[in-house]
């Protein structure tokens, strides 16, 4: 389910020249917590829905592993069209599309968050900072009018090729999980 405004013919930033298909966050409405990604892959871009590539199914195995399913929480992305060749969002793509999150944010009412990546954090806290100890992360924050826990995770493309990412990526999920009193 999408939750929100969402402008599936939206042209307000250079993404929408490329694009296949808008990516809306999907998931549970009444989710207590949002997973927030950078923005959609090439198969996101074909099907419309995040976190359906690689990175995604790693995404599924840490649900599982947390004993919850994507379909428990929602899921959604800082910007909502693929960038080409899957590089960053750019920072005027970013601030094009605050206004989706935000409104999928304000439908949600979260109380917890997790940023999946560097970008993604960067974005909500305007700092740059190490991976290694940006995933240590569990402080307060407000977001679009909503106080919300902010736990943050590698990004699971990070993780396809690094166990050990991939180790702190599952120990991260499951701690904002907890957090949402949500898994066991
Ligand atoms: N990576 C992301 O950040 N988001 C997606 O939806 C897919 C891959």
């Amino acid at each position: 389910m999408t939750c929100g405004k969402i402008d599936f013919a939206c042209t307000r930033c250079r993404l929408s020249k490329s694009r296949t298909r808008v990516v809306p966050g999907v998931g549970s409405c009444s989710s207590p917590i949002v997973f927030i990604g950078e923005a959609p892959g090439r198969e996101e871009d074909l099907e419309g829905e995040p976190f359906v590539g690689r990175g995604g199914r790693l995404l599924d195995k840490a649900f599982k592993d947390a004993g919850i399913d994507r379909s428990d929480v929602f899921i959604s992305n800082i910007v909502k069209c693929r960038p080409p060749g899957n590089r960053r969002p750019r920072k005027d793509e970013i601030e094009a599309c605050s206004r989706f999150l935000e409104s999928e944010l304000k439908a949600v009412r979260p109380r917890v968050i997790c940023a999946l990546g560097q970008t993604v954090v960067t974005s909500l806290l305007n700092k740059k900072g190490k991976m290694a100890e940006l995933v240590k992360t569990n402080m307060a924050l407000n977001v679009a009018g909503i106080d919300v826990r902010l736990f943050v995770s590698y990004h699971p493309a990070a993780c396809l090729y690094q166990r050990k990412n991939f180790e702190s990526f599952r120990k991260s999920i499951e701690a904002s999980l907890k957090a949402a009193n949500l898994g066991r």
